[in-house]
């Protein structure tokens, strides 16, 4: 087994959290029953956040970052697992206060892990990442609430050339409900469009304040961008119906009032991966299993080295990232 091995680690440089690249070794890791192998991770906007600093992800140093991992595990002090498995782990602290994915190795706790679906690869599971698997649980909270109807109506999907965004009109579509999609970046009309979106709103629109009651529109959502944007969405959903909110990329502010809720009884759904139950995960990755349509999941994804993890990082926080991103830890 390697002596030392690189890991992105998230310390505090100047008074800031800042990810640099650091060679670490086993005896560094925490004490935790299950160790891993780790072969691939993600790059979503919170690990952006992390390793740039530009949100305070990591609550103790120093920190290894990425939130997210698949690989295989070696050493087990655990029933529920042994050497061979094949595993994946989302959120659960990963990154914040559970050294994380950006190493070849990491001890991780038996019940944060998930059997890798038999439908995907790890490269595979991993281009879903948290950011699709947030997609599918927001799906999951949609149909729960039982608004959306395939065929019937448009579902909004705010942020829609991101991760969250892509996995969801692809998760939508293949269950046949009209999606529309806002992105801020026409020029990926064509690829949301291959992906299942049916028409499209610039997210300029949405990111102006408007009116607490506008004209009535969506029988569902799914928003990463909050602020203004999902205040807008709230005023322009139909009767009865919900959003899904899981992200902050426009501002975790809520510019909004009451009344789409009190006069329209609209219902603001909040939805958090990190600390999902273990069978929300489960049913949400056999949502992805059923559901994402391999071809799709290849056109949205590109696969890094993970030298490139800090570039990647202001990538993604500028919003240049389309789809998902893959990180090759070997
Ligand atoms: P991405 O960066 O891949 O996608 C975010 C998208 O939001 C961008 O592609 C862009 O879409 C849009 N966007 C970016 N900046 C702005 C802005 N200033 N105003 C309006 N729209 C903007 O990130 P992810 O998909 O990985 O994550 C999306 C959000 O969801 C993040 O806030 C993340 O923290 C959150 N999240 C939350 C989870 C939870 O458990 N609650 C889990 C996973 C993610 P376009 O170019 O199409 O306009």
């Amino acid at each position: 087994m390697t002596e030392t091995f690189t890991a992105m680690v998230i310390d505090t440089v100047d008074g800031k959290p800042k990810g640099a690249f650091r060679e670490i070794s086993l005896a560094d890791l925490p004490d935790n029953d299950v160790l891993v192998e780790i072969a691939y991770s993600t790059v979503n906007y919170k690990d952006g956040l992390a390793i740039t600093g530009k949100g305070r992800i990591a609550r103790r140093m120093p920190m290894v970052g990425g939130i997210d991992l698949a690989g295989t595990v070696v050493e087990s002090r655990s029933p529920d697992w042994k050497p061979g498995d094949k595993v994946v782990v989302n959120g659960w602290g990963l990154s914040e206060t559970e050294w994380g994915a950006y190493a070849r190795y990491q001890r991780v706790k038996p019940e944060w892990l998930i059997p890798l679906p038999d439908a995907f690869t790890m490269e595979q599971a991993m281009a879903i990442g948290t950011a699709g698997y947030t997609a599918a649980l927001c799906v999951d909270a949609l149909e729960k609430w039982g608004s959306i109807k395939p065929g019937a109506g448009e579902v909004l999907v705010t942020g829609a050339a991101g991760g969250v965004g892509s996995v969801a009109i692809a998760l939508l579509a293949a269950r046949g409900y009209v999606v529309t999609a806002s992105t801020g970046r026409p020029e990926t009309h064509d690829y949301l469009a291959s992906l299942g979106a049916t028409s499209f709103i610039d997210r300029a629109t949405l990111a102006e304040k408007g009116g607490p009651l506008q004209t009535e529109r969506w029988t569902g959502g799914i928003d990463s961008v909050g602020s203004t944007t999902l205040a807008n969405a709230l005023s322009q959903t139909m009767r009865g119906c919900a959003i899904a909110a899981c992200g902050l990329a426009g501002g975790p502010d809520l510019p909004a009032t009451v009344l789409p809720h009190i006069l329209r009884a609209v219902t603001l759904i909040g939805v958090d991966s990190v600390m999902a139950s273990r069978q929300q995960r489960l049913t949400a990755w056999s949502r992805l299993a059923r559901d994402l349509d391999s071809r799709k999941l290849a056109a949205m994804t590109r696969t890094e080295p993970m030298s490139n993890l800090p570039q990647l990082a202001e990538e993604i926080i500028d919003g240049k990232v389309r789809g998902r991103i893959v990180i090759d830890v070997t």
